[in-house]
């Protein structure tokens, strides 16, 4: 375990993208998909209208999953083991970032639904530790934060912990039984979740959702003695705002506002993740952002990450697709 940890800290992030299929509006509506795995790590733009036009067209990562790829598979061959990392105490994260309707919440539900039987099953493999399993679940959406195991809609404000770091102040935390416990907090969340009408009258568009885990353990020979010690880590599930909020302008008022505030979250996650992607040395603003001061301690240092980049294969996306691609190369 101790190995582990110190190798941790000049891992890369990880960097995996997913093609989903079109859907039924798409084919109803002629719909052509321009984009293609070629291969495990490599996805290719198809266009034969646009045959000897200069933007690249192969871009590789770490993984790419087709459109026939099921979630377990992308949980399996992609984001379990950064997931996983947290039974062995390594704090780490996993992003979906992409344009609305391209996946993400799709992914990142399968996905934390997968890692939490993982634990539970390891917890289970392990009886000779005793585990506390933590879950809360909150919501970024103009710069505010909102519990989303509470029906109280205040505020959350985050403190500066001397031991724990950033944390918010008097968020939920519910103590996991089982899997349908699981199952319950999840619908809470959807329910809570912001609904409100945007530019493109689709739901939680605009906010961020941070799904937190954290795994506390100790060795039951020691517990109650002196040299008894807690080894305690979390992994965040963050679902964020669509990525067109990064680059598209919005219209006037409120709704420009809130275009502002998303961007500083989206903008200010991708300068932390390219500093990132570049060693994890240096000034880093974490502080730039709500969404990235939170999640410091599970981005820096001791921590590991993967970002999974949805997309869409439809022709008339191509330019948030490219977007999202230039995204994820910045983060290799
Ligand atoms: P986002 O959260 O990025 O806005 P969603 O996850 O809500 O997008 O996905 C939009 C729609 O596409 C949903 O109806 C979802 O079930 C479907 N979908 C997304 N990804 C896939 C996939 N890989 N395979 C099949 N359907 C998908
Ligand atoms: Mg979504």
């Amino acid at each position: 375990e101790k190995m582990q940890t110190a190798s941790a800290r000049e891992e890369k992030i990880l960097v995996l993208v997913r093609l989903r299929p079109l859907n039924e509006k798409e084919i109803v509506a002629n719909e052509v998909a321009d984009w293609e795995c070629i291969n495990d790590t490599t996805i290719l733009y198809r266009n034969t209208l646009r045959e000897g036009s200069t933007f690249p067209s192969a871009y590789t990562f770490d993984r790419v999953f087709r459109g026939d790829c099921s979630t377990r598979q992308v949980y399996e061959e992609g984001a379990q083991e950064v997931a996983l990392s947290v039974v062995s105490g390594i704090n780490s994260s996993i992003f979906a970032y992409g344009q609305t309707s391209s996946g993400k919440t799709y992914t990142m539900m399968g996905i934390t639904e997968y890692t939490v039987a993982d634990i539970f099953d390891y917890i289970h493999r392990h009886k000779e530790r005793a585990f506390v399993l933590k879950f809360s679940a909150i919501e970024i959406y103009n710069e505010a934060i909102r519990d989303l195991l509470s029906t109280d809609s205040t505020p959350l404000r985050l403190l500066d912990d001397p031991e724990k770091g950033t944390v918010v102040e008097k968020v939920t935390e519910e103590t996991l039984k089982n899997w349908s416990h699981l199952k319950e907090l999840l619908s809470v969340c959807e329910a809570q979740r912001q609904i409100g009408e945007t530019v493109l009258n689709e739901k939680s568009s605009r906010s961020h959702q941070i799904l937190r885990l954290t795994i506390e353990s100790s060795a039951r020979e020691f517990i109650g003695k002196e040299n008894s010690t807690t080894l305690s880590a979390t992994v965040n599930f963050v679902d964020l705002a669509g990525s067109e909020r990064a680059s598209q302008s919005l219209s006037s008022g409120a709704r420009l506002k809130e275009g502002c505030h998303i961007n500083r979250s989206l903008l200010t996650l991708g300068t932390v993740i390219r500093k990132l992607s570049k060693g994890r040395h240096g000034h880093i603003n974490y502080r730039d952002s709500k969404l990235t001061r939170l999640l410091q301690p599970a981005l820096g240092g001791n921590a590991r990450t993967a970002i999974i980049c949805t997309l869409s294969p439809a022709r008339s996306h191509v330019e948030q697709t490219r977007n999202t691609l230039l995204f994820a190369c910045c983060a290799k």
